[in-house]
């Protein structure tokens, strides 16, 4: 979608029920909510980054072990690995020169996310196989850098511990291993490709180093995906767990609200989407904002105004009461009508088995996706002004990437406006697109770790 989204829409009454617009105010935070939710996560921030209180924090504030921003010098032939949203990705990658980049997408099958370690790291090792065969650079021993988008515990740039898997992955057998070593070991095993795993990063670390190769003063990398995370360039002195000399890079996560922390703000249906999850009570926060999660929240909004007969006479369809058949890019794509522009939400409607939907009906639909939208754009808003708040920076450039963020034609737009509330007076921030981090960023640690390597 390149063409302008429309402006000033989201979130407009005109026209929808009164009944919906009561029963949605619970989804519209006000900035003292947002400022108490800032304070706390503050303080979960800051327990993750210390020693003594990191082993029981909520927010981990991992180091990602990443020293150096690219530089533009960064050169030769990468593979990399992108593994935890909506694809997974092998990656060919040259920097220097003409940046190329070639990847395939590979679908991970249910049986395959959920299930036996073994069989996930075999996939994995499959895929990057056959892709370096077709390209023919298997034999290469191709620095690789592996973009692992879960919670790590990293204890170097190439070693990471699963603290948990998230997303709809679980594969419990492989919980508190390295992996790295994993993933070498399936590699192994096959012996039709010569690689060295340089890196294992989170996707925001990726993230922020794409974006600091085009945009110098990027201090942060946002995920707005399938998931949603953040990581930044943190001082030493605070990175208690960072034990290098010079300086470290802390992280915080999507798993903020597991201790209670959000509960003033939580609905029923945050309750419900967390309760049918595969890891419930865990990524509270995650789960109030992110693509996995954000078309299941409407659905349910949705069915529960349906049965108390506000919305399509009072007739749910078998859709609209299936879990996970509102799909999160629903969502956009019914916000991107133009006021009075009904085609989207039509479709969606017609998709669902909701024929009988009136125009009242698509205008409450379209203003319930908004208050969710919204809320998520706040909820991440103020994650990101707790964080610029404390870094103390007086202008930085935010990298983001993830397909909500990509997708919804507002999210943007309300997160601009709404970190400008939030953030402490003379701050200026820049959001920046940050083009194919998880790609193109491991790459980068790819690189900068061979720098040192030599
Ligand atoms: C994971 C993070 C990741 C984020 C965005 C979360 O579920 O825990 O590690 O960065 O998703 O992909
Ligand atoms: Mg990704």
């Amino acid at each position: 979608k390149i063409c302008n989204p429309p402006i000033g829409v989201s979130g407009d009454p005109t026209g929808v029920s009164p009944e919906i617009i009561e029963a949605c105010k619970e989804l519209n935070m006000t900035n003292d909510q947002l400022k108490q939710y800032m304070d706390s996560l503050l303080d979960n921030i800051q327990k993750g980054l210390k020693k003594e209180t990191n082993a029981t924090a909520i927010v981990k504030c991992f180091p990602t072990f990443v020293q150096d921003i690219p530089d533009g010098t960064e050169k030769g032939q990468f593979l990399a690995l992108d593994l935890g949203g909506s694809n997974f990705r092998v990656l060919y990658i040259e920097l220097g020169g003409q940046d190329v980049q070639k990847f395939q997408i590979f679908v991970i099958p249910d049986n395959v996310r959920v299930g036996s370690g073994d069989k996930l790291f075999d996939f994995i090792a499959e895929a990057l196989a056959n892709y370096a065969n077709e390209l023919g650079v298997a034999d290469k021993n191709l620095p690789l850098g592996f973009t692992f988008s879960f919670p790590l515990k990293q204890v170097g740039l190439e070693v990471g511990l699963l603290e948990r898997w998230t997303k709809g992955f679980d594969c419990p057998d492989t919980v508190g291993k390295d992996v790295v070593e994993l993933l070498k070991n399936a590699i192994a095993k096959r012996g039709d490709v010569q690689i060295k795993i340089a890196a294992v990063l989170n996707d925001t670390t990726g993230t922020l180093l794409a974006a600091a190769y085009k945009y110098p003063d990027t201090k942060i990398g946002l995920i707005l995906g399938t998931g949603t995370n953040a990581c930044y360039i943190e001082k030493q002195s605070e990175a208690e767990l960072f034990d290098e000399p010079d300086r470290g890079s802390g992280k915080n996560g999507g798993a903020f609200g597991d201790d209670g922390a959000l509960d003033f703000v939580r609905t029923d249906y945050d309750k419900d989407v967390d309760a049918n999850s595969l890891n419930p009570g865990k990524q509270l926060h995650e789960k109030m904002i992110s693509g996995m999660y954000l078309g299941e929240l409407v659905r349910l909004a949705t069915e529960r105004f349906t049965k108390e007969g506000k919305m399509f006479g009072g007739q749910a369809s078998n859709d609209l009461s299936t879990r996970g058949k509102f799909e999160t890019r629903y969502v956009s794509e019914i916000e991107w009508d133009p006021p009075g522009d009904f085609t989207n939400v039509k479709k969606v409607c017609e998709k669902l088995g909701l024929s009988q939907a009136t125009e009242e009906d698509y205008l409450n639909l379209k203003y319930i996706c908004s208050c969710f939208s919204r809320r998520a754009a706040h909820l991440v808003s103020a994650g990101l002004a707790t964080i610029i708040n404390k870094m103390g920076e007086k202008t930085l450039s935010v990298g983001i990437d993830g397909t909500l963020y990509r997708l919804h034609p507002q999210v943007k737009r309300l997160m601009e406006g709404k970190i400008k509330e939030l953030v402490d007076p003379g701050i200026q921030v820049k959001l920046v697109l940050s083009e194919d981090g998880s790609g193109k960023g491991a790459a980068m640690v790819a690189a900068v770790a061979a720098k040192n390597d030599t």
